[in-house]
């Protein structure tokens, strides 16, 4: 890419880390290309429908890059079937070629071989856990509190990952006193940036409630879709 190029990204609709992440990228990237390069175009070719924080994101993106992020859905054969890596080529489910300069292909994701190794995973590569402990389904005595577990509608976030492990740290502990784990109760908060002064927000509470995870109803929710410039200013910690 010298003046300007084709940076085309393939995202997963299977569960993977930091829902945002790939349009955070797609966020930064433009931020750069335009900066340097501004005849560039990205293009987003997305197994899912929706994506994280849509609304911030791509009101964000049309307001800082104009057109230069184009977002294909899953229904707009934005589906990637085959990649070739020499060729920096990405294929569609409907067999539209893409020509990338830069490709960068988010795969379909899994737990850690170690969990595999400790009989913690299930058919789907991740791991099944009891939701008021992060004790493992499958294997007493074993706890798993990060991306590896099922923990929806918790997201595969750190922010979520320290509270469980904080869940977990609070059951080993009940386990051994002989007492019953306390009621346990999560939240994720995810920033992300759009340009570099601009930020966006999503958060989430979750509890377990009768044998499995729920989303706190009329907690959480985005940053407001019409915040002005000094709501959204990201600053520096
Ligand atoms: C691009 C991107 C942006 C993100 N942004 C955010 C954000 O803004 N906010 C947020 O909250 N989260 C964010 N996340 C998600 C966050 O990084 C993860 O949710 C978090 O790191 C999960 O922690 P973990 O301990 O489960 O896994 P990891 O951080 O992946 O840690 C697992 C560790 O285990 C080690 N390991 C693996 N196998 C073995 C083995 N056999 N023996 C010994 N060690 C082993 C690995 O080397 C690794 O260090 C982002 C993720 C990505 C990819």
């Amino acid at each position: 890419m010298t003046d300007g190029g084709t940076f085309v990204m393939s995202i997963t609709d299977s569960a993977y880390r930091c829902p945002p992440g790939p349009y955070e990228r797609a966020s930064m990237g433009a931020h750069y290309l335009k900066t340097n390069k501004p005849r560039s175009k990205i293009l987003l070719l997305d197994s899912k429908e929706t994506f994280s924080k849509q609304g911030l994101f791509r009101q964000g993106w049309e307001a800082l890059y104009g057109d230069m992020i184009e977002w294909i859905s899953a229904d707009n054969d934005g589906k990637v079937a085959k990649v070739e890596a020499g060729a920096l080529t990405a294929e569609t489910a409907f067999g539209v070629n893409h020509k990338a300069d830069v490709l960068n292909v988010v795969v379909p994701q899994k737990a850690g071989w170690i969990a595999d190794r400790a009989g913690v995973t299930n058919e789907t590569g991740w791991v099944p856990v009891k939701g008021n402990t992060f004790e493992s389904a499958r294997v007493p005595g074993i706890y798993v509190a990060g991306d590896a577990t099922i923990a929806a509608p918790m997201p595969k976030s750190g922010f979520c990952a320290t509270a469980r492990g904080k869940v977990a740290a609070v059951a080993i502990i009940a386990d051994l006193a002989g007492t019953e784990p306390a009621p346990a109760s999560f939240v994720n908060t995810c920033y992300s940036l759009v340009g570099p002064d601009w930020g966006i927000s999503v958060a989430g509470i979750c509890y377990f409630d009768g044998g499995k995870l729920a989303g706190r109803a009329g907690s959480g929710g985005i940053s407001p879709i019409g915040a002005d410039a000094a709501f959204r200013e990201a600053e520096a910690v």
